[in-house]
């Protein structure tokens, strides 16, 4: 796989320790890795995570990796034993003076060495999150290095779309305590919107519409939100369903454009082996498989939901495929049963699991391997959703990976610090791509 080959590759087994002042002789721009640094910086649940950068000969690259609270089981594991603190070795140690002096645009050689370094098939040995934030951070400083933004370095000059975003309004499940709904979170897609700008004003608007709604509806409302930025409310699935549901009608009738929405149900989350079913404890309600499968069929078509994720647990693979069979016109996508993981969607695409897929890219570890499996999506017929994790940091790589990748839509929350970060750069790539910019289609929902 090649991203984009700049510069002839140079093969540097034997190559010399590259310094500043080598640096400074070259003529041009150069990617040669002078240095790596890591350090320890917090996420929004003020969890320890791992941001590192790369330094280059003409220039630097910064990222840190965020962390799932409703992670699937299949992804990679976040950190060496240690944590933290033994990630941070593992860079200075055994990372850094095996990619210093490579070439930055060589990102699959780059990713490619940390999988060789750690030699693993979950990174347990340096961390999928260390091996995230190397290879984005990588990405950055062979984009800066030539003077460009890290979308049009990934995507070249045919990168001009604009995702749509999906915003979360209402948090439940695994993201909340208490008496909240039993699925994860409740979506705003406003698909019709002609411009990024246009489409996040709208999902504002609906967040704020719920907002109100939801102080209404629920005396203990106390204006608390989740971590990423989503109302929490004592109130059931199907009261939040209606909430989002006339919010986004108000917004598509005010702003004259079609407003969707949809649910992560997160449905491993409230799976119990033993039982063999669902627990909505919320509602006080069981469902076994044949139950789950007409309740989300029933709320697809009673809401005309534009979305559903993992509407199934992570190894209901059968179950997926069932509904996607079923149901037409909707966005069936799996976050927790394909982590990202392309021998995992390749199963998925085989039995017509689905319809759309969660990219993560800290569920596999690097570039190369998430936008392997977004060329496969795309492929197939799949649409990639590139998407923030609940536990983020204010780095907006996701938002330019999205455009490069030609992912239609970006799941990265309406407000709160960390998600606002992702929005205003895709306002910033939109105005910067001035009368080449325009909306990504998805065509599932728009009469698919
Ligand atoms: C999600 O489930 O889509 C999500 C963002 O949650 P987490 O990051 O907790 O896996
Ligand atoms: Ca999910």
């Amino acid at each position: 796989m090649k991203f984009y080959a700049f510069t002839k590759r140079l093969r540097n087994e034997k190559r010399p320790k590259p310094t500043i002042k080598d640096g400074e002789r070259r003529k041009g721009m150069s990617t040669v890795i002078e240095d790596i640094i890591a350090r320890k910086v917090f996420n929004t649940r003020g969890e320890e995570t791992i941001e590192v950068d790369v330094i280059t000969t003409s220039g630097f690259g910064r990222a840190s990796a965020p962390a799932g609270e409703s992670r699937g089981k299949a992804e990679v594991i976040y950190y060496p034993q240690g944590g933290v603190d033994q990630a941070l070795k593992k860079v200075e140690e055994v990372i850094a003076p095996e990619i210093v002096g490579l070439n930055a645009d060589f990102q699959e050689e780059i990713d490619r060495t940390m999988h060789e370094i750690d030699g693993s098939k979950d990174f347990r040995v340096i961390g999928g999150n260390t091996a995230f934030a190397i290879s984005l951070a990588n990405a950055e400083a062979a984009a800066n290095s030539y003077g460009i933004f890290l979308f049009q370095y990934l995507g070249g000059q045919v990168a001009n779309e604009l995702p749509c975003p999906l915003g979360n309004t209402i948090s439940g499940g695994k993201h909340t305590h208490g008496k909240s709904p039993d699925i994860q979170e409740f979506l705003a897609l406003p698909y019709g919107a002609e411009s990024f700008l246009e489409a996040a004003n709208a999902n504002a608007t609906i967040h704020r519409k719920v907002g109100a709604a939801l102080k209404k509806k629920d005396k203990l409302f106390s204006g608390g939100k989740s971590d990423e930025g989503a109302w929490v409310a004592h109130i059931g699935n199907l009261d939040a369903l209606e909430v989002l549901a006339k919010a986004c009608e108000e917004v598509s009738n005010e702003l004259g454009f079609e407003c969707g929405f949809g649910v992560d149900v997160a449905a491993s989350s409230i799976w119990d082996e033993k039982q063999k079913a669902y627990l909505y404890a919320r509602e006080g309600k069981k469902r076994d498989s044949g139950e789950q499968l007409e309740f989300i069929s029933e709320i697809i078509k009673k809401y005309h939901l534009a979305y559903v994720e993992d509407p199934f647990h992570e190894r209901d693979f059968e179950g997926l495929a069932e509904l996607t069979r079923k149901i037409k016109n909707c966005l069936i996508c799996g976050d927790d049963l394909f982590v990202t993981n392309i021998e995992r969607l390749s199963r998925g695409i085989k039995m017509r699991a689905g319809n759309a897929v969660i990219i993560k890219v800290n569920q596999v570890g690097t570039l190369t391997d998430a936008w392997e499996t977004i060329e496969m999506a795309k492929r197939n017929g799949y649409t990639p959703v590139m998407s923030h994790r609940s536990g983020d940091t204010c780095d907006w790589h996701i938002a330019h990976l999205a455009v490069a990748f030609r992912c239609p839509i970006i799941k990265t929350g309406v407000v709160e610090g960390t998600r606002i970060a992702k929005i205003n750069e895709l306002i910033r790539i939109e105005e910067f791509l001035g009368d080449r910019a325009k909306m990504a289609s998805i065509p599932t929902i728009k009469g698919g």
